[in-house]
């Protein structure tokens, strides 16, 4: 009993609540748009790591289960900065490697689990190629989610509340991790056969164009749209160059705001979710093509 309320007690009342990142809906999406287009190497690669068979669907179902365990063990690993990258609005590209020290952050740890993988022979690493994979099918997602890639000093977003909450939204940042995810299609499968058919129709050299550049390109890219469709759209002020430790030492104007996100605006943002979703998961494959 004791150990329940104290579980009860760290999970739900002293332990904030897991921030996941395109939560599970689109991280098994990209995972799933990933495996349609794998190399039959490197999908015979990927199934032996996970331990499963080698068909289009197992290898789909595997890999979308695995697309989430970074975020369900990074409490345990503190490995929560790798998710992500603080860019400041005022930064310009060339500012990627000081905000990242010691490679604790997204684009690095994507290069470094890349490398794993295509070394052939074992490497000096803690973690397993499991982990390394899984590592890669998540980071490679984080990255185009665009509040992964951006700070105002806001923590990504995370400081600006909605009100009222979007579905179970209850900030920015939350609202483009699920929210707008689940607006598309809160079923992963489903969400990722109808992007899959947007896919299909797009001529090979958009396809191709669509899964170039490398980790980044892609944070840059997220940073960009984040500014633009985010913090310009949303009229959101922009703060002196901080990163504070929590929302509590965020500016004011930050942390007292009470954003109102209307119907408008997430119909206006879909398209641009898609498009994320779909470049990911072109761009998953195509990492893992070079890797596996
Ligand atoms: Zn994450």
């Amino acid at each position: 009993m004791r150990l329940l309320f104290t579980f009860w007690l760290s999970c739900c009342i002293l332990g904030p609540f897991p921030a996941y990142a395109w939560w599970e809906t689109g991280h098994q999406t990209v995972a799933r748009i990933a495996v349609a287009h794998l190399s039959p190497e490197a999908r015979a690669h990927a199934a032996r790591i996970l331990g499963v068979e080698d068909t289009p669907q197992a290898l789909a179902d595997a890999l979308a289960a695995a697309s989430t365990w970074a975020d369900e063990t990074k409490a345990q690993t503190q490995t929560g900065s790798w998710h992500f990258i603080d860019l400041a609005v005022q930064d310009d590209k060339t500012r990627i490697p000081l905000r990242c020290p010691d490679n604790n952050c997204a684009p690095a740890r994507i290069r470094l689990f890349a490398a794993q993988l295509a070394a052939r022979q074992p490497v000096d690493s803690p973690w397993s190629d499991l982990d390394a994979l899984r590592y890669v099918v998540h980071f490679v997602a984080d990255v185009h989610q665009p509040l992964h890639a951006v700070s105002d000093a806001d923590l990504g977003g995370n400081c600006e509340q909605l009100d009222p909450p979007v579905e179970k939204a209850r900030n920015l940042h939350a609202l483009w991790d699920g929210a707008l995810v689940d607006a598309l299609n809160p079923d992963s499968r489903a969400l990722a056969t109808e992007l899959e058919a947007r896919i299909e129709q797009m001529p090979s050299g958009e396809q191709s164009g669509m899964a170039a550049g490398n980790q980044d390109d892609w944070v840059w890219e997220s940073h960009e749209l984040a500014l633009q469709d985010i913090y310009t759209n949303l009229h959101i002020p922009t703060e002196p160059v901080l990163f504070p430790a929590s929302c509590k030492v965020a500016p004011e104007a930050i942390s007292s705001m009470a954003l109102e996100i209307g119907n408008a605006y997430i119909d206006e943002m879909k398209p641009i979710v898609r498009e994320q979703l779909i470049k990911a998961g072109l761009r998953l494959a195509r990492l893992l093509n070079e890797s596996l």
